[in-house]
């Protein structure tokens, strides 16, 4: 991979175009040393999703309070080790997880994962993750029984959100939680609007479009003097337009298709050639985004050596 830019710009971008919302950067879009080092010392927070990621962000003397574990499925012996590293902040989203961190955390400081209509994003995840409005009732109720502390909300939209209305829809339905969580005598204060945003240009929907409909549906419904602060969970927004990946040419072969009999007494010129290239990584390596992330890669000849 090659740096082309820095994600500083799209940090000032970041705040100049949502002043409320303190970003956590989503750790597993690109954990290079010099992308995390930036973003930790221009203030962001950071969105880990194991211990490696943890470990890897407070090697950098990171404060754990600026850590949030949103990975809503952790395995027991991470739990306990974000225990012991004082990071507190962790999502769920079912109840085997309330069970999970009250065995295995001293004072976690749940947020409740909501799922969204992420029928319009490239990427949807809320078959994977999220509660439905009806089943955060059930896992409210067993967090009181459990003595575990929920201090908010949390949601993404999927990756490469198309519809920003379903920002809107999410927001409220936060807001929704918030008031049913009161009934449980919980007094929330951290709202987290996950991730999704776009990291290059080339795209239907630009940042500022998303943000200009995001704003005020915050003022509506988490107006600034509620005391509840406001963060979210970017990756590919910082870094998608930050690194070019490089590739070699290994191998390449000359690929003639032979014409069908009937075309036989034509000449042989006419056959088609194609020309095939073997490159030095593949769909096992980075190439998976591919596969998993719908990304459109786009080839450049950068330079040619001869052989
Ligand atoms: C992947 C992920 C993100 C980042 O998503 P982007 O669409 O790249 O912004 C944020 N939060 C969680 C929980 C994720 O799994």
């Amino acid at each position: 991979m090659q740096q082309r830019r820095h994600p500083r710009p799209k940090h000032l971008r970041w705040a100049r175009a949502l002043p409320r919302v303190t970003p956590f950067y989503a750790v597993k879009c690109n954990n290079s040393i010099s992308v995390v080092r930036t973003l930790a010392s221009l203030g962001c927070g950071f969105d880990c999703a194991s211990k490696a990621e943890i470990q890897q962000i407070e090697s950098l003397g990171v404060a754990p309070s600026r850590i949030i574990y949103a990975n809503p499925c952790k395995q027991a012996s991470q739990i306990k080790y974000a225990s012991a590293h004082g990071v507190q902040k962790m999502t769920f989203d079912s109840e085997v997880e309330l069970l999970k961190v009250a065995r295995c955390h001293e004072n976690a400081k749940l947020v409740l994962r909501i799922a969204t209509d992420d029928s319009n994003s490239v990427c949807p995840l809320s078959v994977k993750f999220g509660a439905t409005l009806k089943g955060c009732r059930g896992l409210l109720q067993r967090a009181k029984e459990l003595s575990l502390d929920v201090i908010g909300v949390s949601f993404h939209v999927g990756s490469m959100c198309r519809d920003p209305a379903t920002y809107t829809q999410a927001i409220s339905d936060a807001r929704f939680v918030f008031d049913m969580a009161e009934e449980f005598g919980y007094k929330m204060s951290l709202l987290d609007i996950g991730g999704g945003f776009p990291g290059s240009e080339d795209v239907k929907l630009k940042f500022e479009e998303i943000t200009a409909i995001i704003n005020p549906a915050l003022d509506k419904y988490f107006p600034a003097d509620g005391g509840v602060r406001i963060i979210a969970e970017p990756g590919r927004y910082y870094v998608a337009s930050a690194y070019t990946l490089a590739v070699n040419i290994i191998a390449k072969k000359v690929i003639v298709k032979e014409q069908s009999p009937s075309n036989e007494e034509e000449d042989h010129e006419t056959n088609e050639k194609t020309m095939m290239y073997y490159v030095n990584d593949g769909v096992y390596g980075s190439f998976n985004c591919i596969l998993y992330d719908h990304a459109e890669c786009l080839p450049i000849l950068h330079a040619i050596n001869y052989l």
